[in-house]
């Protein structure tokens, strides 16, 4: 019995759907259709375009981790223009340090962050940013008493399973049911595009039941499904439902930042999330 149901929820894992990208305030965006149908938050994806960064970060880079002074300036007046084209006070903005951890930080108070990989708040208009240029960016939502976590998993804080992690202590903390939360898992790369050495699979394939099915054998490699197996992940600690984006970043360098696929000298998207007050 056990067997079927993660067999179920490994299928549900796998399903991708397809985001429109849509014009908010001039700026190109992806919402998951989930998330976007939620009272109480605001959430975007964002893509390369729009913004005015130089190469090789162009166009909309939301990293400030490039040598010089001018890209930091541009990533912060992109980070500006996001805030506004979201009607979201840059002000209040809450952007940690990503180390590749599995440490989650609950924020009470607009901060800056020590090094986490994931960040929780319950407070409304505060809006909190993560980057990404491949790794795997997951907003989660409780709708109930109103809390939400933005995640950076790459393959470190999927195998060390962060987004579980982040449902227990949103769970802990507001003393939370999984079921009443859902959760979107963005653009990121593909199994199409993203094989790994032994070692890193068989630490992906221990981070939940059914992980292994996960990671496809191709060539004598090994191909993680890094967005299905953060989905399963979630379905596992029982998040009522999960969109996943089929937005793979390094097939679509035209639209994603890519750090496999620029050979590590690109740009970063992004995902935010903000709470707001209910009318
Ligand atoms: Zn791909």
């Amino acid at each position: 019995m056990k067997k079927i149901a993660s067999h179920l929820l490994e299928e549900k894992a796998r399903i991708k759907n397809d985001w429109p990208l849509r014009d908010a305030g001039g700026l190109p965006l992806l919402f998951s259709p989930l998330l976007a149908g939620m009272p109480g938050l605001t959430h975007a994806f964002t893509t390369r375009l729009g913004g005015q960064s130089l190469e090789p970060l162009q166009w909309f880079n939301l990293g400030r981790h490039w040598p010089s002074e001018q890209s930091r300036r541009d990533a912060t007046a992109n980070r500006s223009r996001l805030c506004r084209a979201l009607s979201l006070d840059f002000s209040r903005l809450v952007v940690p340090g990503q180390v590749h951890s599995t440490r989650i930080a609950w924020v009470s108070e607009p901060e800056s962050l020590p090094d986490v990989d994931a960040v929780a708040s319950s407070l409304t208009d505060t809006p909190i940013l993560l980057h990404y240029a491949d790794c795997v960016p997951v907003i989660i939502f409780e709708q109930k008493t109103a809390a939400v976590c933005v995640v950076h998993a790459g393959w470190r804080g999927t195998a060390g399973g962060i987004v579980a992690r982040a449902v227990r202590a949103i769970s802990a903390t507001l003393d939370a049911e999984p079921e009443n939360m859902v959760a979107a898992v963005g653009p990121a790369i593909g199994d199409c595009c993203y094989p790994v050495g032994e070692d890193v699979a068989r630490e992906l394939a221990a981070s939940a039941g059914g992980a292994e099915r996960l990671i496809r054998r191709g060539d004598g490699r090994l191909f993680p499904d890094l967005k299905a197996l953060n989905a399963l992940q979630l379905l596992d600690s029982g998040v009522g439902a999960v969109d996943v984006c089929s937005f793979c970043t390094a097939c679509r360098t035209d639209l994603f930042y890519s750090h496999r696929a620029s050979g590590g000298k690109t740009g970063r998207q992004g995902a935010i999330a903000c709470l707001r007050p209910l009318i």
